[in-house]
């Protein structure tokens, strides 16, 4: 099958930057099957290592987590969290988290604000789809409209508020792809028109948290 031609703001434009999926820190000693130790080694017919239980043959494939969320609107404003957690304890988001088997990506996302904010929403459209590979993450984030000013932080934030534009606290947003998410949001609600973006957060090789946004398309 013939590869898919490289898309202009994509990674995969440089081919110094693609390299083979990484492990990261979910190395596994153990097979969960079995219990036995695990080889990590190339399957046949794969081109990548796995880890590979010798006892019971099992693959243990490791993929992508998706991260599901919203932007809870409310008038002008929209709905932040201060995390109660590490990483980036005390620093504000978006509510966001894993996606649970068993749940659609915009159930995922009702169900975090829920737990997050105790905040209740209704999903309007998709806003951005950023790849995250120096994390093996994927995140989708979507525009939602609140229900009601009935919230409150749940078990994994300290507080709970509603930010005007103008009050966003730029310096203390916990992740770059929040930070993207939200900038994005504001250039949209300027031109009066808002798009699905697509794009990576790539990773500064030199830097320790310089990041930058690849967007695939603007619509
Ligand atoms: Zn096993």
């Amino acid at each position: 099958m013939r590869p898919e031609p490289a898309r202009a703001g994509s990674r995969y434009n440089n081919p110094v930057e693609t390299r083979p999926a990484s492990l990261g820190s979910n190395a596994m000693k153990f097979c969960s099957h079995c219990g036995a130790p695990v080889e990590l080694r190339v399957p046949d017919g794969d081109n990548l290592p796995r880890h590979i239980c010798p006892a019971c043959g099992t693959i243990h494939y490791q993929n992508p987590k998706v991260v599901v969320g919203c932007i809870p609107q409310w008038e002008d404003k929209i709905l932040l969290c201060r995390r109660a957690i590490e990483p980036r304890y005390g620093l504000w988001t978006l509510p966001a988290g894993f996606m649970e088997n068993d749940e659609t990506t915009i159930e995922g996302a009702i169900r975090e604000t829920l737990e997050e904010a105790g905040a209740r929403i209704e999903v309007h459209d998709l806003h951005t789809l950023l790849n995250l590979p120096h994390v093996n993450q994927v995140y989708v984030m979507f525009r939602g409209r609140l229900l009601d000013l009935d919230f409150k932080a749940g078990d994994e934030s300290l507080e709970v508020a509603l930010y005007e534009e103008q009050d966003i606290p730029w310096d203390e947003i916990a992740f770059p792809v929040i930070e993207q998410t939200l900038r994005l949001y504001y250039a949209d609600r300027r031109a009066g028109k808002f798009s699905i973006h697509t794009g990576d957060i790539v990773k500064h090789p030199e830097g320790e948290r310089r990041y930058e946004l690849r967007l695939l398309n603007r619509r």
